[in-house]
């Protein structure tokens, strides 16, 4: 079985979706994993918000829009009457279920309920399409298998223990169709895998059911060597590992999403990003491989703040670090950078909503710096003991920018630097003319 996710641009028109065929073999074992129809789950979101802003005029009318573009897509996909009243059907089922929140008190849960309805939409429309051609899929719900538990983390087992007995049920099938993105919490509400989810999905199932291959079809042939939105000139990579396509995908390559590397890694499943533009071009292979001596991508991640606690207790003391963690672990934040002097320690994070705690608590310790708006730029190669040369190129194109941290040797294929958002796109562009 092989798992095939097509992103929001792939499905993102009629004519999109119906060229899904030039890719998907109906004949062979696969299951599909679509996300909604690109820009509809940042819609969703901006209705959400106009709820949560009790401004029911305003959803009204972003859902009058949403409403009026499926209107549009559903006369473009189906060719018959009775296709098009079964897209009519379905599209006045969700917006009513969307408008209905008006009269109701507005929670994260009727939130993540609205959020669902995107790739709901996407999947029943594809799977509707299909039948109006007469090409037999089976539309399986992921709320029925996917699921997350008390600390947002997917349940892989459990998804298998649910997912298979529906493929079993429909043994004389081949191709399955289900909504990536979306799941069910530990309460059994609706959830999500958060932005960017459905890659997550695939490879949650491509883990779950042990599958030959999870393939990412995007609007781009690959994972390139550095942002193509800053860059000019960006080129694919062919071959990652594992470790190295996480560092990447956490790091801001916004093709991948930053956790859908590790469930695939876990099994071993490999992973092709594709191009659904170009599907003959070769993408991106990720597998346990890593090929040596070179160096092979750059990735941004916006959004960072840096703390520095300094403290003449930390000299010649142990157990410092230890408690200066254990505050973070308290307050679930996650660190993602770190260096240390003797008399000094610095680390990053990205998520600060309990970072005035944290840093009341730090200040125990003694003096703590905090500087917001900073960016991790992370150089991904062949950085093992033994390569000598690329550290200091890395450092050499960044001479003309001043760098807050500089973390190397925590892994052997990663090179993170901090600098000031502001210096982001001259960083990016000068490593990428002083490394490729
Ligand atoms: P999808 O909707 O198919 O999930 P995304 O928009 O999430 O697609 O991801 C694809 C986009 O990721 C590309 O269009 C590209 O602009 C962006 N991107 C950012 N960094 C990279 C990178 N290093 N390699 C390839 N694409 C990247
Ligand atoms: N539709 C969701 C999003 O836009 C999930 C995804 O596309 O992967 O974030
Ligand atoms: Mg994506």
């Amino acid at each position: 079985m092989k798992i095939l996710k097509f992103g929001g641009t792939s499905v993102g028109s009629p004519e999109r979706m119906k060229r899904l065929l030039d890719i998907i073999r109906p004949q062979e074992k696969q299951i599909v994993v679509l996300s909604a129809v690109a820009g509809t789950t940042n819609s969703l979101v901006e209705i959400a918000n106009a709820y949560q802003n009790s401004d029911k005029q305003k959803a009204k009318e972003l859902i009058k829009a949403l409403h009026a573009k499926y209107e549009v897509f559903i006369k473009e996909l189906f060719s018959s009457d009775e296709g098009l009243a079964s897209g009519r059907e379905l599209i006045d089922y969700h917006f009513a279920l969307i408008s209905d929140f008006a009269n109701e008190l507005f929670t994260p849960i009727e939130e993540k309920i609205i959020l669902a309805q995107g790739e709901l939409l996407s999947t029943t429309l594809y799977h509707f399409y299909l039948k109006e051609i007469g090409v037999k899929s089976v539309l399986l719900p992921a709320l029925d298998f996917m699921k997350i538990d008390e600390d947002n983390e997917p349940m892989v087992e459990y998804i298998g223990e649910h997912l298979q007995p529906l493929l079993d049920k429909h043994a004389d099938n081949t191709l399955f169709i289900t909504q990536g993105y979306i799941c069910r919490n530990s309460f059994g509400e609706i959830d999500n895998l958060r932005r960017g989810g459905s890659d997550y999905t695939a490879s949650l199932i491509g883990a779950a059911i042990k599958a030959e291959e999870v393939q990412i079809w995007t609007d781009i042939d690959g994972m390139h060597n550095n942002d193509p939105r800053i860059v000019k000139g960006t080129t694919p990579i062919a071959q990652l590992s594992f470790d190295e396509a996480a560092e990447l995908a956490y790091f801001g390559a916004k093709i991948l999403h930053p956790q859908s590397v590790f469930p695939a890694q876990k099994y071993k499943i490999p992973v092709r990003l594709l191009n659904t533009m170009e599907p003959a071009a070769a993408g991106t292979l990720i597998t346990n491989e890593s090929e040596k001596g070179k160096i092979k991508s750059i990735a941004a991640k916006d959004g960072i703040t840096a703390i520095k606690i300094q403290s003449s207790r930390m000299l010649l003391a142990y157990g410092f670090l230890r408690r200066v963690f254990e505050i973070f672990e308290r307050y679930k934040t996650p660190i993602d950078l770190i260096t240390t002097s003797e008399v000094a320690v610095s680390l990053t994070i990205d998520e600060t909503r309990y970072l005035d705690d944290i840093i009341r608590e730090l200040k125990d310790f003694g003096t703590v710096e905090v500087d917001d708006n900073q960016t991790i730029i992370c150089v991904v190669g062949d950085f093992s003991v033994g390569v000598h040369g690329f550290a200091s190129r890395v450092l050499d194109a960044l001479k003309h920018i001043p760098l807050r941290m500089v973390s190397y040797g925590g892994s052997n294929h990663n090179i993170s630097l901090l600098v000031k958002t502001d210096d982001k796109t001259e960083a990016l562009r000068s490593l990428h003319n002083r490394l490729f």
